[in-house]
Order: structure tokens, then sequence, then C-alpha cells
């Protein structure tokens, strides 16, 4: 398939490979002339902008952009996509934004004649890599059995969540689970090791009992417990405090929307905002544990 790829960042760029390792001919486009080029040099064609890729003759246009408002430019904006596509090219945004944003793009390109999906994904840059993502995928019917197969050259789970906006939905609920959830296992883990218990052990019991998550079996923020975890390489690498802060107030802001507690999530966000606040807020987010481990003496 002829497709355009717009946002080739950390996760983007491992995601365009795939697509062409799986035969699909790509015109890509980023700010970063790097990796242009990058891509490039992997068997895409570059575009001269956006409007090179919306006139071309794509058939389905994907981006994967930082936040809300990149999103809002690439496809609202004067020079963006919808001024230019032309009727029936398909469109899907798998950047992590609002439920709502999703939902307003989707429906003005809806209006005019470009189906749309929103499908942002789980499972970080190594999954991107890896081919492994999970998409979890809003919109009709018709156009997720369009798109799966394309999706299914760059992830493992396609899963449909619904009408347009559910996949946004989907990933934010999860996230903020994560965000709690990494928050319970630091205060846990660090309990049982203050009052004499092994990590190693700790973990142990626990993963094997009815405290047992993601957070406390493969990404245990506990130094020394998970091989492969960021607590064990000084907490550099993995899922950045910063965004999950940001996936956190998407989740407080909708929320207002759906006038819903989030008592956890809001609190979670204040958390790994005060530590962002300190100068932590490039690290992986398990790093969050600091809140609960004495400095060695
Ligand atoms: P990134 O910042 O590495 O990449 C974003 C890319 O978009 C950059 O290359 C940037 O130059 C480009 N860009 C920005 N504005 C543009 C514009 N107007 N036109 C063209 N290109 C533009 O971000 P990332 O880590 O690849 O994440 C992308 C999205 O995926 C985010 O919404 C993020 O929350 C989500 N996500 C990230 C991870 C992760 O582990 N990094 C995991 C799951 C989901």
């Amino acid at each position: 398939m002829k497709i355009g790829f717009i946002g080739l960042g950390n996760m983007g760029a491992p995601m365009a490979s795939n697509l062409l390792k799986a035969g699909h001919e790509l015109t890509v486009f980023d700010l970063d002339q790097a990796a242009v080029d990058k891509a490039v040099t992997e068997g895409a064609t570059a575009a001269d902008g956006l409007g090179d890729i919306s006139t071309g003759d794509v058939e389905l246009i994907i981006t994967m952009l930082p936040a809300a408002q990149h999103v809002r430019s690439v496809y609202l904006g004067e020079d963006g996509l919808l001024a230019s596509v032309a009727r029936g090219v398909h469109l899907i945004d798998s950047s992590t934004i609002d439920p709502m944003t999703a939902r307003e793009v989707a429906a003005r390109a809806a209006d005019q004649g470009n189906p749309m999906l929103d499908a942002p994904v789980s499972g970080g840059t190594g999954g991107a890599q890896a081919g492994t993502l999970t998409f979890m995928v809003g919109g009709e019917d018709e156009e997720f059995a369009f798109a799966r197969p394309v999706l299914a050259n760059m992830g493992k789970n396609i899963v449909h969540c619904g009408a347009a906006g559910n996949g946004q939905v989907a990933k934010m609920a999860n996230n903020m689970l994560l965000g709690i959830s990494m928050i319970g296992a630091a205060e846990a883990m660090s309990l049982g090791v203050a009052m004499g218990m092994d990590p190693e052990v700790l973990a142990g019991v626990i993963n094997t009992s009815s405290g047992r998550c993601w957070s406390t079996d493969t990404y245990n923020p506990y130094p020394g417990v998970i091989e492969t975890a960021p607590s064990n390489r000084g907490y550099t690498g993995g899922f950045g405090m910063d965004l999950m802060i940001k996936d956190l107030g998407l989740a407080t802001e909708a929320a207002k929307t759906a006038r819903q507690p989030v008592i956890m999530g809001a609190l979670a966000q204040q958390l790994y905002q005060g530590m962002s606040f300190e100068g932590h807020g490039g690290l992986d987010f398990s790093a969050i544990i600091k809140r609960y481990l004495k400095e060695p003496e």
C-alpha cells in the first residue's frame, strides 16, 4: 500500500521501518530532517512538507506526534492535512492525546469524506522496534477492518475499542492505572524492605500473590529485583516521568468533562509532578520509589 507517515520520533521511526519491511511504499515527513534522512536510507521517500503527502497518491496517512497540539496543527492547521487531502484517503493517528481532540479531528475528517481512526499504542520503543505493539483503536467497524492488516505489520494486539476516541479512552485508563500501581508497588516494596525483608524474596511473594501486577513482576521499582527494569540501571531509559505526567493530565482533564472522580489518578499526577519539579522528570517513572527510600548514609 502507498502510505504517508508523519512523525518519525522514538516510536514513529521504528514503526515506519516495520511498514517498509512489510513491503509498503512510504512517503515520510518530520520537522527533524535527520529523522527523515534516516527513513530514506531504509527505503522511504522524503516528502516536501505535509501538502506533498496529502496531495500525493497515498491511500493512507499515519501520524505519530508528541501531543494534542501537534495533532491539531498537522490535521486542522491552515496548511494541515485536511486542507488538501483527497476525499477517501484513510487517516490514522497513533499519537497519545485526549479523547475529545481525537473525536473532534475524526469528525472533521469524516465530514469531508476521510475516514479516520485513533490508534494509540502501548509497548514502548522496544515494542515499536519488535513490531509487537498493542493498538487500541477507535472508529467505525469498516475502517477498523481496513486498517487492521497494516497495524498488524507494527503490532501484535490490535483491539477495536469502539467509536472514535475510544482508543484514546482505553490508553488513558490503562496508563492512569499504571501510574497508580507503580506508586503502590514502590510503597509496598519499600515498607517490606525497611522492615527487614529481602527485596527479591518480597517481590517473589507478591508476584505469586494477590498484589501482583506489571509494576511488580515486570518493572519492579526496587533496584536489583528485575534485571531488565530501569530500576536496575539508575532509572534511565524506559518511560519518562514527564510522559507519565502528561498521560495522567489527560486522564484528569477528561475526568472533568465526564464529571467523574479520579482521586488516585490526580494524587499520582501530583506525586510524579513533585519529582519532576525536583529535576527528575527525565528519569523513568518508576524512580517515584525515591520518595520512599532513604539516601545511603
Ligand atoms: P517523539 O517526541 O520522539 O517523536 C515525535 C516526532 O514528531 C518528532 O520526531 C517530531 O519532530 C515530530 N513532529 C512534531 N511536530 C511535527 C509536525 N508538525 N510535523 C511533522 N513532525 C512533527 O515522541 P515519541 O516517543 O515517538 O511518541 C509519540 C507519541 O507516542 C506520543 O504521543 C507519546 O505519548 C506516545 N507513546 C510513546 C511511547 C514511548 O515509549 N516513547 C509509548 C507509547 C506511546
